[in-house]
């Protein structure tokens, strides 16, 4: 098995001293390690080297958290540029198939299971969407694999075309095409032949029927455990054929799900479905959290994260607090307590939370806080200067305009949020002075 990354991390960092930050030797002796996890789960090594240096631009200078070692706070970095990674703009499970009927396309290699995700998307299709769907198998070299995704057809009370000897693919990619509308189906599926390589007869056909079937997706079913070979399978197939998302099989064997990765790094196409075994239930919305775990060796990254991320919040709280109670509570500051209270269910919710709570939002009463107002006054505050931040003291009538406009909003609504301002500053003045054992410190447990 594979070494967990996490602790081959700690490993390193074991010898280590602790800084206040991750200094550019920690992060490249940490990145070192990252960069053979990577390539162990079958990241190509070009995708992997460009990786390493995205992550290490940003971890280096990071502070470190205290409650988690560096070596946990990299394997953070390194998630969440895996999750930024693997992530495209668009929902995955969300497949183009309005206007009915809709043709999906479906290519890959022999045995890569194209067949079996043809049948698994169709089941999907009805079950999920309610999609009526058609499903056709243009492999006339092989019969059996026509007559394998009539039999998954029946299983799972999915439509087939009935198959006709003696027809070519581009034929039969009309004839469902014409069945499709004439029988009222949403979606028609096409699986076209495979072959053990990609050749150029193999994709000929495949551009033939694209030609005439003007798919609305064009799925490229992939070994996910082929690893490095599933990339160049991926790049050949979008040159020549063009395909708008990819399906990763065998996501329940023993790979690492590097190829995921490679896959998103060099086609830039999204991977929408995960196959995750050989029964018919067995495909999965892509997650990129869960194959981000799985390419770090990590099953419980994500807690790890939770917790590291939880720890951040809490010391930028504490240093804030401390802040605070010297008097120094700027615009800034309001604009993370803003966003705070947002996080936490709004003015009630984190009202509830503080004792002594009642007497300060009776105080505030008037300033003008409200749920809806909440991002609006982030809003403003993203419009002033960085000085005039720090010191909100130095807005003038003029510029006091030109922020209330630069967020949609009146100059009377920045008053307000400057006097809210002021009172939460005295406030947190007067709950300082209190002392060590005082209101603060509670609210803070
Ligand atoms: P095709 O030649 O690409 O159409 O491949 P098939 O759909 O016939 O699949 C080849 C084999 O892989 C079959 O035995 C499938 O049951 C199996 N298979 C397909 N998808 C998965 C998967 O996600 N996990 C596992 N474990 N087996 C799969």
């Amino acid at each position: 098995m594979f070494e967990n990354l996490s602790e081959r991390l700690s490993g390193v960092f074991d010898r280590l001293t602790k800084q206040g930050a991750l200094s550019e030797d920690d992060v490249k002796t940490a990145l070192r390690e990252v960069r053979v996890a990577l390539l162990e789960a079958d990241v190509s090594l070009p995708v992997a080297r460009d990786f390493v240096k995205a992550v290490q631009d940003k971890a280096t200078g990071q502070a470190v958290t205290k409650s988690v070692t560096p070596g946990q706070q990299v394997v953070k970095i390194v998630h969440d540029e895996l999750v930024h990674v693997l992530t495209g703009d668009e929902d995955p499970g969300k497949l183009k198939i309005d206007n009915p009927p809709a043709p999906i396309l479906m290519v890959g290699l022999q045995g890569s299971g194209k067949t079996t995700t043809t049948a698994k998307l169709a089941k999907r299709l009805k079950e999920r969407d309610g999609k009526r769907v058609l499903m056709a198998s243009l492999d006339v070299n092989r019969p059996a694999a026509m007559e394998q995704l009539q039999i998954l057809g029946v299983q799972i009370g999915v439509d087939t075309l009935p198959i006709v000897k003696g027809e070519d693919p581009v034929q039969i990619a009309k004839r469902a095409k014409t069945q499709a509308s004439l029988g009222g189906y949403d979606v028609y599926m096409l699986d076209t032949a495979g072959r053990l390589h990609i050749d150029e007869e193999l994709i000929a056909q495949a551009a033939a029927v694209r030609d005439v079937a003007n798919p609305r997706e064009t799925l490229l079913v992939v070994d996910g455990l082929t690893g490095q070979d599933a990339v160049n399978v991926a790049t050949e197939f979008d040159d020549k054929i063009g395909v708008t998302g990819v399906v990763l099989t065998r996501m329940d064997g023993d790979g690492r799900g590097g190829a995921a990765l490679s896959m998103r790094a060099v086609t830039g196409k999204p991977i929408r479905f995960v196959g995750l075994g050989e029964k018919m239930d067995a495909l999965e919305t892509f997650e990129p959290e869960r194959i981000s775990g799985r390419i770090l060796g990590m099953g419980d990254i994500v807690a790890l994260v939770e917790k590291a991320q939880e720890t951040l919040e809490v010391e930028q709280a504490e240093r804030m607090m401390r802040r605070f109670t010297k008097g120094q509570f700027n615009m800034n500051d309001l604009k993370s307590q803003l966003e705070q209270m947002m996080k936490m269910g709004g003015m009630e919710g984190m009202m509830s939370m503080m004792p002594g709570a009642a007497k300060m939002s009776k105080q505030m009463d008037g300033a003008g806080i409200d749920d809806k107002m909440l991002t609006r006054q982030v809003a403003l505050i993203q419009s002033m200067t960085k000085k005039e931040r720090a010191n909100p003291a130095l807005l003038q009538a003029s510029r006091k305009k030109r922020i209330a406009r630069g967020a949609g909003m009146e100059v009377s609504d920045l008053n307000k949020l400057l006097k809210m301002h002021r009172q939460m500053a005295d406030m947190m003045k007067k709950m300082g002075k209190m002392g060590k054992g005082g209101m603060l410190k509670q609210a803070m447990k």
